[in-house]
């Protein structure tokens, strides 16, 4: 279902007045985690006069180690929609599993992280809803495998499917995953579905994101994750990635040089 063979044109996915593909260029920001209420409004109102359309941030965290800060869970959806009614912004947050669907209901847009790419009970489930996914790609998956987990998402009903390349797994240390340019492009040529890129986890540190930024511009993504923080250093997750407010501004400046934007 997620070929472009026979002319199918490209998906373009309503998230209210946005439009995600077919042309349209967005940019999804905010903190890796939700930390208080103020912190999300703080960097809501920041992001969105900088052009973020979505707001993101994470409840549910899958974190490497169970002694790392997990997320604050159900508090932290509740800051969440706050934030998206407050500021008037549409907002994304990873789901881990399929028994926090009913938590789901005011999210704009359901992440599958890396971690989840091929839970294929949780892709059913999210399958069976009408809201929008963003699918990232595995770190160690492949471009067929990550179409087929979005074919598991469609199969079931649901259209609504925007894939991520998030970087793989690499030899290479310098960085924390190493980008898959080539995949956006590939991904662009196969299916019709939205292709994002996120240089924050591709990158894992501050200034690749940028640069990775206009490179994804370059090979022809519709759109960017980027997360962003009020203060970096005192995040409590992947500030090291982080852009702060205006450093966050100051791409977006640059970004809007190169992509048409509403
Ligand atoms: C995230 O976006 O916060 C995240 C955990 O990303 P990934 O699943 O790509 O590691
Ligand atoms: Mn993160």
């Amino acid at each position: 279902i997620h070929s472009r063979e026979n002319n199918a044109p490209y998906t373009v996915i309503n998230v209210g007045d946005i439009k995600i593909g077919g042309g349209n260029f967005t940019v999804i920001s905010g903190p890796c985690s939700i930390e208080t209420r103020e912190q999300m409004n703080l960097i809501a109102k920041s992001v969105k006069k900088s052009g973020a359309k979505i707001l993101r941030g994470g409840a549910f965290k899958p974190r490497t180690s169970p002694y790392s800060f997990q997320g604050l869970g159900e508090e932290a959806l509740l800051f969440l929609i706050e934030t998206k009614e407050r500021c008037n912004i549409p907002v994304i947050t990873e789901i881990m599993n399929q028994t926090q669907l009913n938590l789901f209901d005011k999210v704009d847009i359901i992440q599958v992280g890396a971690r989840n790419m091929q839970n294929f009970d949780l892709l059913k489930a999210v399958g069976k809803t009408n809201k929008p996914v963003l699918l990232k790609r595995g770190m160690a998956n492949t471009i067929e495998e990550l179409l087929m987990s979005a074919e598991y998402i469609m199969s079931e009903g649901n259209k609504n499917v925007i894939l991520c390349e998030r970087g793989i797994r690499t030899f290479e240390k310098a960085s924390r995953n190493t980008l898959d340019l080539s995949a956006v492009a590939i991904l662009k040529e196969k299916t019709h579905l939205p292709v994002f890129v996120d240089p924050s986890h591709a990158s894992g540190i501050n200034f690749l994101v940028a640069p990775l930024s206009k490179a994804a511009i370059a090979v022809g993504a519709d759109g960017l994750m980027i997360e962003t923080h009020n203060n970096p250093q005192a995040a409590l997750c992947d500030g090291e990635q982080s852009l702060d407010l205006n450093e966050f501004e100051e791409l977006m400046k640059d970004v809007k040089k190169r992509v048409e934007f509403e």
